[in-house]
């Protein structure tokens, strides 16, 4: 028993060290429906440093148990040690507790499997297809690949949305969600093939629903053949 308890020690140790208290310092009603939280980040940017579309795992309690839920920083500041947190809000624990935050609360947060990886050679276009779960990874996205002209469709309404796209080089095609995707899906076939052959380099980011995400990964790379090193697909949240 010595022998794990020494063991499961160090594991926790481990974990421990990714595990950081972020406290809220500012609160914000974009529109009433997307809410943008600024933290505190407890010490978490200077240990773990920062990359595009960077998340964080936050973990809330609800029914006696805890709940781990993926969130996407926005600004990270090293300097200030601060970043924002955007949420799309809905029905859930994470969208409960942001919609009631207020500034000196706090919430737990643990930094594992986030990453990026610069393409390359650098995107010729960029095509990017989310929703407002993922507009906070889309803006960081856009904002970390330079110069590259883009074409993002967008599920949901974007009005009042913090879009940071830039009129002229990025457009931005909403497209309404319906049949639990299946409209963006075909918005998405309908228009994607003559967007990509006007271009020698796309690079295709894909963060919708998981089910919608699977379809459209699965279209981009066995039929548009497009290479999967230029194809990156994670599903955002599970639909019902
Ligand atoms: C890498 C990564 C980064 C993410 N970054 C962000 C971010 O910055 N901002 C953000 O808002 N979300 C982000 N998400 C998505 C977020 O983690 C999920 O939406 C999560 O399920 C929300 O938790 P919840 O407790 O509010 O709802 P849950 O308890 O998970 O779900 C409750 C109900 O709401 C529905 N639901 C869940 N999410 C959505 C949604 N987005 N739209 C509509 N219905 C939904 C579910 O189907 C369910 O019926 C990210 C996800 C990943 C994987």
């Amino acid at each position: 028993m010595g022998q794990g308890r020494g063991w499961e020690g160090a594991v926790l140790r481990l974990l421990r060290a990714k595990d950081f208290e972020l406290t809220v310092l500012d609160a914000e009603d974009v529109t009433p429906r997307y809410r943008r939280l600024r933290m505190d980040d407890g010490g978490l940017l200077a240990a773990t440093g920062v990359h595009p579309t960077m998340w964080v795992r936050l973990w809330f309690s609800a029914d006696g148990r805890p709940h781990q839920r993926a969130y996407t920083l926005v600004d990270p500041d090293p300097a200030t040690c601060t970043f924002a947190l955007e949420f799309a809000l809905h029905e859930g624990v994470a969208s409960d507790w942001a919609r009631a935050a207020r500034p000196g609360d706090t919430v737990e947060a643990t930094v594992q499997g986030t990453g990026f990886q610069e393409p390359d050679p650098a995107p010729s276009h960029v095509v990017a297809i989310g929703d407002p779960a993922s507009l906070p990874a889309i803006n960081s996205l856009l904002g970390a690949l330079g110069s590259a002209p883009a074409t993002v469709w967008f599920e949901g309404e974007p009005a009042g949305l913090p879009d940071r796209t830039e009129a002229g080089r990025h457009e931005v095609r909403p497209v309404s969600r319906r049949d639990a995707g299946a409209h963006l899906v075909e918005r998405v076939r309908a228009e994607l093939p003559a967007v990509l052959a006007a271009t020698p380099d796309p690079y295709v980011w894909i963060a919708c629903d998981t089910a919608t995400t699977r379809t459209l990964a699965a279209y981009v790379r066995k039929e548009l053949g497009v290479p999967k090193q230029r194809v990156h697909a994670l599903g955002y949240w599970r639909a019902d």
